[in-house]
């Protein structure tokens, strides 16, 4: 296992090319990211830094256990969301935590999930941002879109950011992995944003270039009639393909 000042490099790496000005993923203190450390703790992004320029001091440790039971606890006013964050941080007199720290406490607990990457990709919330946003996010496009971002997204309806949005992901999540049998990969947020979800940082960064791409088709094609979405069988028999697996496993650097 990966010792914690590798994981910090590789989070610092992966956040810098999240927030690289070309990929239009995120401006200014847009997004945050995390990484798992053990059981107990994990870093996350502190609140105001900037993905591109982030070092390693631009993360807080935190405490993950604390994290989670915020989320079947009572509601919260924003003053007691700020000082449960700051309890849960490990130097209590560091950097304040990310508002979305209950929400990556909450993804980095599932199975198999060591990195989360939540931008605001201007493709992803051109769609998000839409009327007809349900409508946009019912089918996926071609193969490689199913391979990298899963054979469907989680879709959370608006909800006030914070301990609500993150109380609403972990249902939704919960609802996909039951329907699925596997953790989703992408979560989209309605007028918000994205969040990639992966077991390595390669995964988070692969999903978050797939379903931006994914989004520009998106787009595109409704110049010309619409989306012609892949056949529920075709989608089965993508995401069950031995040779899809192996790319896969190949593109996630595992
Ligand atoms: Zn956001």
């Amino acid at each position: 296992m990966a010792d914690r000042l590798e994981i910090l490099r590789t989070l610092v790496d992966m956040s810098r090319r999240l927030g690289d000005p070309l990929a239009a993923n995120v401006i200014l203190g847009e997004g945050n990211t995390s990484a798992r450390i053990d059981a107990e703790t994990f870093f996350v992004k502190a609140s105001g830094t900037q993905l591109p320029t982030i070092g390693p001091d631009g993360f807080c440790e935190v405490r993950t256990e604390p994290l989670l039971a915020l989320l079947d606890g009572p509601d919260l006013d924003d003053t007691q969301v700020k000082d449960a964050l700051q309890a849960a941080c490990v130097d209590p007199e560091g950097l304040r935590p990310s508002v979305e720290t209950i929400l990556h406490a909450s993804l980095l607990s599932l199975p198999d999930v060591r990195f989360v990457g939540h931008t605001h990709p201007e493709a992803v919330n051109a769609i998000l941002c839409a009327r007809d946003v349900t409508e946009a996010l019912t089918g996926r496009l071609f193969p490689d879109e199913i391979v990298v971002c899963g054979p469907a997204s989680v879709y959370v309806p608006y909800v006030d950011p914070g301990l609500p949005l993150a109380r609403v992901v972990r249902d939704k999540v919960a609802e996909y992995i039951s329907a699925w049998g596997m953790n989703p990969r992408v979560i989209l947020m309605q007028n918000h944003g994205l969040i990639a979800i992966g077991a390595s940082a390669r995964d988070v960064e692969n999903i978050t270039a797939m379903a931006s791409k994914a989004a520009r088709i998106l787009l595109g094609t409704h110049a010309l009639g619409g989306p012609n979405f892949l056949s529920p069988s075709s989608l089965a028999r993508i995401s069950a393909r031995p040779d899809e697996k192996y790319r896969q496993a190949m593109l996630s650097g595992r």
